[in-house]
């Protein structure tokens, strides 16, 4: 699914004033793209991802996933377009802590109202992709923080999304770790042709990525040619 942003405009309320945290956004990704945005804290990034992904309707510009505009649904639409077609990975991977492995993608699937058994023939699929099939039944304080994140990897792929939406996946873990993530992510996007934004400001594993993208105040920049 091809996400395409176009003149996207993104404002927050400041005191009597709006801080403006996207300008002008153009970008788009093809499915089968892993595109990585770089930038300063505070550049826009993660607002960059929440419009992305359907979290916040922009002021102006457009949103489009394949051929809907996301900015012109209802809550209840963007929603279901969440849920169906987008996955979303985090910096921490937000398990809880009472459940499994394979416990913490059943719950996005019962949610989903996917049936059980499906559902956990899936979640093991995943578990495995991500090389954690010998630890399913491990709750997260039995997982390293590596494991942890790759368990959200998996967890953001148990709806089968066509949209992939990742935010500073590496920022607790050590270089090895951060770069077996970032691998297993680009692996993903490849074999699955799913369209993949990435936010990191890990410079080291940009060798990874298809294309780099650079957050400066509110403004997307492609690198300048060489
Ligand atoms: P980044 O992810 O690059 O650090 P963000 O997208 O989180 O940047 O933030 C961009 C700007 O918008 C920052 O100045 C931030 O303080 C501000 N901001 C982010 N979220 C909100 C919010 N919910 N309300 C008000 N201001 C916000
Ligand atoms: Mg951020």
């Amino acid at each position: 699914m091809t996400l395409t942003l176009t003149d996207v405009r993104l404002t927050y309320p400041d005191g009597d004033r709006r801080l403006v945290a996207l300008d002008a956004v153009d970008l788009r990704v093809a499915p089968g793209e892993f595109v990585a945005v770089t930038g300063p804290s505070g550049s826009g990034k993660s607002s960059l991802l929440a419009v992305a992904g359907a979290l916040t309707t922009p002021e102006h510009g457009t949103v489009v996933l394949e051929s809907t505009d996301v900015t012109a649904l209802d809550q209840q639409g963007r929603d279901r377009l969440r849920r169906e077609r987008i996955g979303f990975v985090f910096q921490q991977a937000n398990l809880l802590a009472s459940l499994t492995a394979v416990d913490q993608l059943l719950l996005v699937a019962h949610v989903a109202g996917t049936s059980r058994r499906t559902a956990e023939t899936r979640a093991r699929e995943l578990l495995d992709r991500v090389g954690l099939g010998s630890k399913a039944g491990k709750r997260p304080q039995q997982l390293s923080g590596g494991e942890r994140q790759r368990v959200g990897v998996a967890r953001a792929l148990m709806g089968d999304p066509a949209l992939l939406l990742v935010d500073e996946p590496t920022s607790a873990l050590d270089h090895d770790r951060g770069e077996a993530v970032v691998r297993l992510l680009r692996d993903i996007t490849h074999e699955q042709q799913v369209a993949t934004v990435m936010v990191t400001h890990d410079l080291q594993h940009l060798h990874l990525v298809d294309r780099t993208v650079t957050m400066d105040d509110g403004r997307l920049t492609a690198p300048v040619p060489a």
